[in-house]
Parts: C-alpha cells; sequence; structure tokens
C-alpha cells in the first residue's frame, strides 16, 4: 500500500551555526542531532554559504547536512532561505529580486517566518514577509518555533518559557496556513517547519549565563518528515553519495512529500495522508484531476484528534487514528492532528482540481 512504499526521513530545516549568529559549529550542531536521531540537517546561516564552500555540507556520520543561506532585504525583512546555490545573491536586492535568482540558479527557496509579529523587545524586533506578489518560490515555513516562541513572551512568563521552552510550541500561526491554501490553490507550495535554532546564550539579569532554547532540546520540537522513493543507504547500509541523497530530499520536497510534527508531545513517524482512487493512490503532495470515487485516508502512529480539512475548513473530525473520508469535489484538502490540546502533524495538501 501507499502508505508502506516510501522510505520516511525526518530532520530539522533553518538552523544557525556559527558561522553566523548560532553558538555552535556544524560539526557539534550534527552530532547532537545524531544523537537525536535526526536523517537530515538544513542549515541556513545568515547571508553566507561560507561552511559549504569550507566543504561541511555531506555527511557527518548519520546525520546528512545540507547548507544553503538565509537572505533578506535592505531593510531586514522578507527572510528567505535557500538552498542548492553555489553562491550567495548579490547584496542589497528586494525580495522579488532574489527569489527569482534563486529560482533561476535551479535552487530552491522557503519564505521564513512570513507572519513573524513578536513585540517583545526593541532588541528582538519582528522580520515578517511583507512582499506578498513575490512569484517562483518553492516553499513556506508554516511553523517558526522561534517566532512562536518570542511572540508569546512577555516579562512575567519570560523565566517559565526559558526553562521550559518545548511548552510554548503549541500552533502554527492560522494566518499562514490560510494563505498557505490559498497558495496551494494554484500551484505547489510545500510547507515545511523550522526550527530557526540559534542556541542563544544570554545574561540574565545582566550576570546569569542561560542558553535559550538549546540545539539539543530545539531538535526534540518541530522536525519536518519527508517521503523518499528510496533509502538514504544502500542495501549493504553505506549511505548515499552527498549528490544523489541531496537529489532525493529535494525531490520530495518540491514534491510536497512531507509533513510536520511536533516531537516534543509524540513521535510521528508513521504517519500517512493519502487519496484513493479507483486505479491509483495519490500520496499527500500530490495534485490530481478531478474524479469521481476518492477516497482521502489518514493512518496516524498515535492517537489524537484528527481533522481532514478542504480549503481551510474542516469536513471531518474524529479521535483516533485513522480517517476514511469520501469526497470527489475540487479543493485543497489538508490533515491536521492535536494532541494534549496543542498542534502534533501538520501534513501538505493533496489538491484535487486543475
Ligand atoms: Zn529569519
Ligand atoms: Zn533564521
Amino acid at each position: 500500500m501507499v502508505a508502506e512504499s516510501f522510505h520516511e526521513v525526518v530532520g530539522a530545516i533553518h538552523l544557525h551555526s556559527d558561522f553566523s549568529d548560532g553558538s555552535l559549529s556544524i560539526p557539534e550542531i550534527a552530532q547532537i542531532a545524531e544523537n537525536k536521531n535526526l536523517d537530515y540537517l538544513m542549515f541556513s546561516d545568515h547571508n553566507t554559504l561560507e561552511p559549504k564552500r569550507q566543504g561541511l555540507e555531506g555527511w557527518h556520520g548519520s546525520v546528512l547536512v545540507i547548507i544553503g543561506c538565509e537572505i533578506n532585504d535592505p531593510d531586514d525583512r522578507n527572510h528567505y532561505l535557500a538552498f542548492r546555490i553555489d553562491r550567495e545573491p548579490e547584496k542589497g536586492l528586494g525580495a522579488k529580486a532574489y527569489v527569482r535568482w534563486i529560482r533561476e540558479m535551479g535552487g530552491f527557496g522557503v519564505i521564513a517566518h512570513p507572519a513573524e509579529k513578536r513585540a517583545f523587545s526593541d532588541a528582538y524586533p519582528p522580520y515578517p514577509w511583507t512582499d506578498w506578489d513575490v512569484e517562483g518560490f518553492d516553499g513556506i515555513e508554516i511553523w517558526n518555533q522561534l517566532s512562536e516562541w518570542l511572540e508569546g513572551v512577555t516579562l512575567r512568563n519570560f523565566l517559565w518559557r526559558i526553562w521550559h521552552p518545548l511548552r510554548s510550541i503549541r500552533f502554527p500561526v492560522w494566518e499562514t496556513l490560510e494563505r498557505w491554501d490559498q497558495f496551494n490553490r494554484s500551484r505547489r507550495i510545500v510547507g515545511v517547519g523550522g526550527i530557526d535554532v540559534h542556541g542563544f546564550h544570554i545574561k540574565l539579569f545582566g550576570f546569569i549565563p542561560v542558553e535559550i532554547y538549546p540545539y539539543k532540546v530545539q531538535f526534540r520540537s518541530i522536525r519536518t518528515h519527508l517521503l523518499l522513493h528510496k533509502p538514504l543507504y544502500t542495501a549493504d547500509r553505506r549511505p548515499l553519495l552527498f549528490e544523489e541523497a541531496e537529489k532525493d530530499i529535494f525531490e520530495a520536497l518540491s514534491h510536497g512529500r512531507c509533513f510536520i510534527s511536533n516531537a516534543s508531545i509524540g513521535n510521528g513517524k508513521g504517519f500517512r495522508f493519502w487519496a484513493e482512487g479507483k486505479h491509483e493512490t495519490f500520496i499527500m503532495g500530490s495534485r490530481i484531476p478531478e474524479q469521481g470515487g476518492l477516497v482521502f485516508r489518514v493512518r496516524s502512529p498515535l492517537s489524537g484528534l484528527i481533522r481532514l480539512l478542504k480549503d481551510g475548513r474542516e469536513i471531518q473530525r474524529k479521535k483516533g487514528n485513522t480517517i476514511d473520508h469520501r469526497s470527489e469535489k475540487e479543493g485543497v484538502y489538508r490533515v491536521e492532528i492535536f494532541r494534549k490540546r496543542r498542534g502534533w502533524i501538520y501534513s501538505n495538501p493533496i489538491v484535487v482540481g486543475k
């Protein structure tokens, strides 16, 4: 069945290292990820591909390290995660120009923390996406953990949030999900989760050193699960060549064969969402013509409150591990699962229609 015909790899997207404002080196971070059983990491240091030039892209133990960069415009807005490029775009470009440039270079670009609104401190202003006329981007971060943490911070809960960072992860921003559904009506925009980890070191009250969101904590949080056509290892357990493994990762991403989980409230590995037609099955990310007799199926490794949505509106809700729902109408279908009253899994959509 379709659920068994893919190889699932689990990783983290949007990481900063000591090449920009992160606190650890790429090998150190990869080691932590290996201890947490992650399969891949996608780094995006601010405006630099220097770690790639220094040869840090590739396998670090059992972790596949992919290196891109996070680009911003002259007003420090419109943060864009750019992968599969060999050099940085020219400095000073606006969002439309760098999004187009990444596309022309054959790269892969993701809009980062689009709806950031934090107003906690002047030292940490929000960096939202403002240029929505832009064309040619590939993905959107539907859940950014750092944004969520910072948005909810107040002077009263600051300490609580430092000691319990994972409890502040609740839901993606509704406005972003709505926008994402709208984009997917006309073309495929993959939704990914971003952890935006830095491992910031600060001095509390000016003298108590604390680390906000250490890497090892964030690797237990928002994960992006990809469904590949083949494993990243050969039958005799040798890792694929980096180029081949990287190609497979981006093939899954660009086809939307992925979902996002909040690992702090349950391991989402094994979740599947697909549609069955009369002769064919279609995994999440598929875009299919209207046809009679479609059945949407959800299988979850843990029970939760499952919602099947069409164009952003709930069409079925059920507690448990499965949903089977017949529908042939045109629309953008996706799944959300909640556990412990928090968002746990968000699938990429199956789109029925033109
Ligand atoms: Zn950013
Ligand atoms: Zn970032």
